[in-house]
């Protein structure tokens, strides 16, 4: 078995170290005074033997070696565990001509879900399969879910879903196909985390809630790391970032913090964070400073509501360590953001996916964005999965 250069859990808020199997998910320190309906306090961090990964790193550079082989250095489990379904490797390609020259995309909506999700979920099923544990429980607006059900059922394990009734249906059918127990919450996203919580705390299983398992940052971490090598080893200037909880944000960020750490990219890209108007906890949180809970989201771009991001906390160190800055879009904007996404490059993104469309827009008329500046749009969720919303735009 190929080893693996994770070496410790260390606490995002009060530094304290873990080792490996010491514990499972927030710092127990931090996360005494944890009561639900506030960001979760204490996520854990991945510290890898960076000295190691920058050796072996070069190594496989040298030797013309794939880039799965450059992921898996960056992997805290190790490769054997993966389940059989393919995940990640998505296309990265320049797409001028839709908002300025230098404008990149990197499609997540084609993985075997058809969402981003399945990094986070393809690493959470391997780690259940390292810690001999067959039941993975999830809360999720849809996204992280029917992943979730997909890469379970890819390694023989049950899936238990805590979803909101109103997710867009595709979601809660893929899950049903899945064949994932599906409990639909009555409430919103945040009583289906609180759920899910209530769940994993009386049952011997692994809980997957965004954030509050920190390979969850480790696994959507691939992306940024991906995109590194499709750009031939270089930072780009920018990545536009649809922002719910903040999990992807920080661990795009986590990617080039740890290639930096590791001696291969001298640079961050800067990230923007995309979110919705009424869903806009992140982004007053980086504006002002002080954190609180969007009181009412409400919007088209469902994959991306939530009243408390989990991930509140590490998402605005990373706004902060990048130089980066937050945006809210209007659903309005969003629905023509959608259109002229798909009908200039091709791609059918779900809404909250085409809010990033909408964010650049914006950002190059704030001049934040200069045209000349490597912009990389994340792609998280494909437009099949929201019939619905793509129909009332038409
Ligand atoms: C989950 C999700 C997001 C937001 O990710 P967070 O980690 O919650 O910020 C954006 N777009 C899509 C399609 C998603 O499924
Ligand atoms: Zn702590």
């Amino acid at each position: 078995m190929k080893n693996v250069f994770f070496s410790h859990w260390q606490c995002s808020i009060c530094g304290h170290t873990y080792q490996r199997d010491e514990l499972r998910y927030l710092c127990p320190i931090c996360s005494r005074k944890y009561r639900p309906g506030t960001p979760l306090p204490g996520v854990l961090e991945a510290v890898f033997d960076y000295d190691s990964i920058g050796l072996a790193a070069r190594e496989l550079i040298s030797s013309e070696a794939g880039i799965q082989e450059f992921i898996d250095l960056f992997s805290a489990v190790e490769s054997d565990f993966y389940p059989p379904l393919p995940v990640g490797l998505t296309p990265f390609y320049s797409a001028e001509g839709l908002s300025h020259e230098n404008l990149w995309l990197k499609n997540d909506a084609l993985n075997p879900s058809g969402s981003f999700k399945d990094r986070a979920s393809i690493l959470m099923v391997a780690e259940a399969k390292r810690l001999g544990i067959k039941e993975i429980v999830c809360a999720s607006t849809g996204n992280a879910a029917s992943s979730l059900a997909a890469c379970a059922a890819s390694a023989g394990f049950k899936a238990v879903i805590f979803a909101p009734a109103s997710a867009p249906l595709a979601k809660l059918v893929q899950i049903k196909v899945y064949g994932a127990e599906l409990h639909e919450v009555a409430g919103t996203y945040d009583d289906a985390f609180k759920a899910a919580l209530d769940y994993s705390g009386s049952h011997d299983c692994l809980n997957r809630n965004t954030a509050y398992h920190p390979l969850t940052i480790e696994g959507k971490k691939t992306a940024g790391l991906e995109i590194f090598y499709q750009n031939g080893f270089m930072a780009p200037d920018w990545i536009v970032i649809p922002v719910g909880d903040g999990v992807i944000l920080s661990a795009i960020h986590k990617a080039f913090v740890d290639l930096q750490r590791s001696g291969l990219c001298s640079t961050l890209p800067r990230l923007l964070a995309v979110q919705a108007q009424s869903s806009d906890a992140i982004t007053r949180y980086w504006e002002t400073g002080h954190y609180r809970n969007a009181p009412h989201p409400e919007t088209i771009a469902d994959s991306i509501s939530v009243s408390t991001p989990s991930n509140a906390h590490m998402a605005l160190s990373a706004l902060r360590d990048s130089n980066g800055k937050a945006i809210r879009v209007s659903d309005l904007e969003i629905r023509q953001a959608q259109l002229d996404l798909a009908r200039k490059t091709g791609v059918f993104a779900e809404p909250s996916s085409s809010a990033t469309l909408a964010g650049l827009y914006k950002a190059l008329e704030n001049k934040w964005i200069d045209p000349s500046e490597q912009t990389v749009l994340l792609i998280t969720g494909h437009g099949l999965k929201d019939i619905q919303a793509a129909a009332a735009s038409l």
